[in-house]
């Protein structure tokens, strides 16, 4: 099987923290000069899709909003048509702009509610914001616990960094509900971008620095899983569950790669020294 799509993680892939990572505008000018049709599928609930896309646009790559996919997108259109109840949002205030067409409770409120969604919050989490989102959780046994991905952890400046992943197995652990996810590694967030896509899985490459979540959630819809040295990669991460198909030095290698692997319909193989 040939390959002619690519869905490509943003985080630790095009840029760390601020940084942009050396080649990825080149490697992206390059995908749409050759016009690979690519999205931008990314756990990061920090922000909305304008943050993103200026973000991007700062780095000198053009990400028009319908080119990103983010668990926001995705949890915010599954809420509209089917919470029962307003909303309590546990996400930071640039993200909040992906959820405006909800009803929302206040943000002290413990009232019932239909959702709570928990996003990355990073530092802003304090023992009692969790705590209240355990309350509501707890005192509303109808309402969904949302998950915006089940990221577990990602590379600051300083160090790897919790992301939303433990956050929400805390609050499963307390209430012992299990949480919707959207986002990576589910199957329907990846079967939504292969949608929009208009590819079938198994044409398309995912390119990320997760092995667990990006590769192996890639694989486990039938995508092809690619995995990059950048952002939190770690020598060990080959030695875990996940096998990826390829591993990439960086982006600025995908062209290359891409030359030498997407037609050859054995894509898995490494390129013969
Ligand atoms: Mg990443």
């Amino acid at each position: 099987v040939n390959l002619r799509g690519i869905l490509l993680d943003m985080d630790g892939v095009l840029y760390n923290e601020d940084a942009p990572i050396p080649g990825a505008v080149e490697a992206i000018r390059w995908l749409e000069s050759r016009k690979v049709p690519f999205l931008f599928v990314t756990n990061t609930s920090s922000r909305g899709r304008d943050a993103l896309a200026a973000k991007l646009r700062g780095f000198g790559i053009e990400g028009e909003l319908a080119r990103i996919h983010t668990p926001c997108v995705a949890a915010s259109a599954w809420l509209a048509a089917h919470a029962e109840g307003p909303v309590a949002l546990f996400v930071r205030e640039a993200a909040r702009a992906e959820f405006t067409r909800l009803p929302l409770v206040s943000d002290h409120a413990t009232a019932a509610c239909g959702a709570v969604v928990i996003g990355d919050l990073g530092d802003a989490w304090s023992y009692e914001m969790l705590n209240r989102a355990f309350r509501l959780l707890q005192y509303h046994p109808n309402a969904k616990l949302i998950a915006l991905g089940m990221t577990r952890y990602w590379q600051a400046s300083g160090g790897l960094c919790l992301d939303v992943g433990p956050y929400v197995a805390a609050l499963e652990y307390a209430t012992g509900r299990a949480a919707m996810v959207f986002g990576k590694p589910e199957r329907e967030f990846f079967q939504a971008a292969a949608g929009q896509l208009g590819l079938p899985a198994q044409e398309i490459l995912m390119v990320g620095d997760d092995a667990r979540m990006d590769v192996g959630g890639a694989q486990a819809a039938g995508m092809r899983g690619a995995l990059v040295e950048t952002g939190k990669y770690r020598p060990e991460d080959l030695e875990g569950e996940v096998a990826p198909d390829s591993v990439i030095g960086s982006i600025a290698d995908l062209p290359e790669w891409w030359e030498r692997n997407a037609f050859s319909g054995a894509a898995g193989t490494s390129p013969t020294p």
